[in-house]
Formats: structure tokens, sequence, C-alpha cells
């Protein structure tokens, strides 16, 4: 069902995260419909097709989620569709839906307008990625969190123009305040025309007479935020938490990037992760793995009951099911796999030794599996 992105994007599937933004850019700019403002309807309507299926293409490669899913199941929903594991994109973006394709749109914006004004016009905010621990409960169980981060805000005294006081500025003369100008230019296709961010004000629409004191005309100053994150239960090392529009504020007109934070999963100190599911080591004593025996175990949750049958080898496992991790995207758990480890005693006192070798005598006859096997291969030699 799904196209393939790589092909749409003229790229391998062993190419970079760098290598899929400029060919997404390349691509992007050729079938910028700003581009074909004056060809015929047909074109244009090729052209924007072509030009959706572009973005929708770097929307799923860029995003590294997706793009695993992809990569492992053709289709950036993973194995069971929109309802399954895959996307973690399914709660991203607490602070409002959608939304990422403007700030590459706009980026685009710059670059196909680009020339001197590389840095003017109503770009949106960077990104901020910020590295967040969390200990392996609060991934496990989730939680909410308190982070304090720097980021690029507005200026209040001067609501972000860099003109003092937000009013000691004039209208630009060269766009008449609207911060965009049109331009013709002679190209295959005949004239075109194509709107631009205006590069005398930078697409603000306004002059700045005095700089604002607080913020040296900038319009912008760091400062630093807090807030709050909802954390899912089941999240794990690597992933990543979109937060709309919490990273840094963009320029005039233009939406902030985003926060994303990353996770980094502190280990326990009995459990591993293995995805949803954990396993443990349980030591088990000689007679343990001999009689049998019902052993109480910790788990994430409450404890519980595992039944050690009689004649139980080294290195058994057992599956306690329901007692892993909470999917991310259900209501599902994974499973607590148990290693038996059978513990062998040392500095036996002399008592000991020999009763043990008394008992040894009497094991003979039908009672080793694999040392019954492998007596009688080597007699066979
Ligand atoms: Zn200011
Ligand atoms: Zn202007």
């Amino acid at each position: 069902m799904a196209a393939d992105y790589y092909e749409t994007l003229g790229i391998n599937k062993n190419a970079s995260a760098d290598d899929i933004k400029s060919a997404y850019r390349k691509m992007a700019k050729k079938y910028h419909p700003d581009i074909f403002a004056t060809a015929t309807d047909s074109q244009k309507t090729q052209a924007e097709k072509k030009f959706k299926e572009i973005q929708h293409a770097y929307d799923v490669l860029s995003d590294p989620q997706k793009k695993a899913a992809y990569d492992q199941y053709g289709t950036e929903e993973g194995p069971m569709g929109a309802g399954g594991f895959g996307g973690f994109g399914g709660f991203q973006g607490f602070g409002g839906g959608g939304g990422g394709g403007f700030d590459i749109f706009s980026d685009i914006f710059n670059a196909f307008t680009g020339g001197g004004a590389r840095s003017a016009g109503p770009r949106a905010g960077d990104d901020i990625e910020l590295p967040l621990s969390l200990t392996f409960k609060e991934a496990c169980f989730g939680v909410e969190k308190e982070i304090t981060y720097p980021r690029v805000e507005r200026c209040d005294s001067c609501k972000g123009t860099g003109a003092k006081g937000g009013t000691a500025f004039k209208t630009c003369t060269k766009c008449g305040g609207r911060g965009r100008i049109t331009v013709s230019q002679r190209t295959m296709l005949g004239m075109m025309q194509s709107e631009r961010v205006c590069d005398m004000c930078g697409g603000t629409g306004k002059i700045v007479l005095e700089p604002c004191p607080d913020c040296k005309g900038k319009g912008k100053m760091r400062r630093q935020r807090t807030i709050k994150i909802k954390i899912p239960a089941g999240v794990d090392n690597n992933q990543m938490l979109t937060m709309q529009n919490e990273g840094n504020s963009g320029g005039a007109g233009a939406p902030n990037g985003n926060l994303i934070v990353v996770f980094s999963i502190q280990p326990h100190p009995l459990f591993k992760r293995d995805g949803v599911n954990l396993s443990m080591e349980l030591p088990i004593t000689v007679s343990q793995a001999i009689l049998g025996a019902s052993i109480q175990i910790p788990t994430l949750t409450t404890p519980v009951h595992l039944d050690i049958p009689e004649g139980t080898q080294d290195g058994t496992v057992i599956r306690v099911r329901n007692r892993g991790v909470k999917h991310l995207r259900s209501e599902n758990y994974g499973d607590l796999f148990v290693k038996l480890v059978i513990d062998v005693p040392r500095n036996l006192n002399s008592k000991q030794k020999k009763q043990l070798k008394e008992l040894e005598s009497t094991l003979a006859g039908g009672r080793y599996d694999k040392l019954d096997k492998y007596n009688k291969i080597v007699k066979n030699l």
C-alpha cells in the first residue's frame, strides 16, 4: 500500500538523516507549487501531487520512530496498522496536532527564495533536543514531570519587534509593511512571479528606529522555561516525545520550534528490559532444583509465586505472563522471563561432604539424563 519513500526522495535505504534532509529539500524545491505558478493546470496538478508525496515521504523518513517502523514493516504504522504498537507518533504533540510540516515548509521557502536573505523571514524557531533520564519504574509506569530548560523566547519589553518599547519603528518602505514582496523571474516556463520575504525588513514589515535595550534589538532572549510533561507508561531508551511549540521562538510571525525530549532509562538492579518483556535470574539451591519448590519472587508490582518442578535443570527459563512492561499504545503487558540458576554451595564441612558422598553413591542408574547419555557415547568411542 505504502509507496517507496526512499524512491520518492531519490535515495537509497542507507541514506543518513542529513542525506534524507538534503534530498528532500532538493526534490521539494523542484516540485514546489511556486515553481508551477504559471504552468498549465495538468502540470500544476501533477506537481502538487508529487510535492505532497515528497512531503509525506520526508515526514516518515525524518521521524526515527516512523522510519524504523517503515523499514521493518513497509509502513510507518508498524506491524498492526494504526492501532498497533508502531508509531510513537500517536501521542506526539500534546500541544496540538500535526504541525510538523510548517517548520520544514518555511525552511524550504527560505532556501527557495534564497539569495542573501538567509536569516530573514518568518522562519520557524529551532527545535530543542532535551535528554531526560527516567528511573526504570518511571519508564514502565509513566510519570508526570516538571522540566526546566533554556530556550529562546520573545522579548516582552518590545513584544518581539526589537524596537524600543515596541513602538520605535517605522513601516518598511520596500514592502509597505506587508513583509513580502513580489518578484518576477525569467524561467524556462516563461516569466514567473513569486512572492518572497522582504529583504529590507526581514518579513516584519517594520524598520527599527531605536533598538530595544533589553534584547539589543533582537526581539528575542534566552530564558528558563518550565513545563509539565506527561510521559506515558512503556517508554524506552532513546524514544522521543515531541512537545509542539515548546522549542525556540521563531522570527516575526513564525511559529516556535518543538521541544524534543529524548529518554534515557536507568537500569534496574534485578530486571533487564527487552521491549515490553522483562527478564531476571533467580538463584536456586541444589536441593530446590532436585526436589522442586515454590518460591516468591518480586515483580514490578505485586510478588508472585513461582513453581519450580522437581528435577529442574540449570538455565531453565520460566515465563510469567503479563508481568512485563505495559505496551505504549495498548493496555497489554509483556511477560517476565525468570532464568533459574543453580547456585552450588561452597565450603562444606567434612560431615556435609560425607553425607553428600553417601547420597551420591545411591543416585546411579537412570537418574542422570545427560550424564548417562555422555557415558554411553564415551563408552562406544
Ligand atoms: Zn526587546
Ligand atoms: Zn519590508
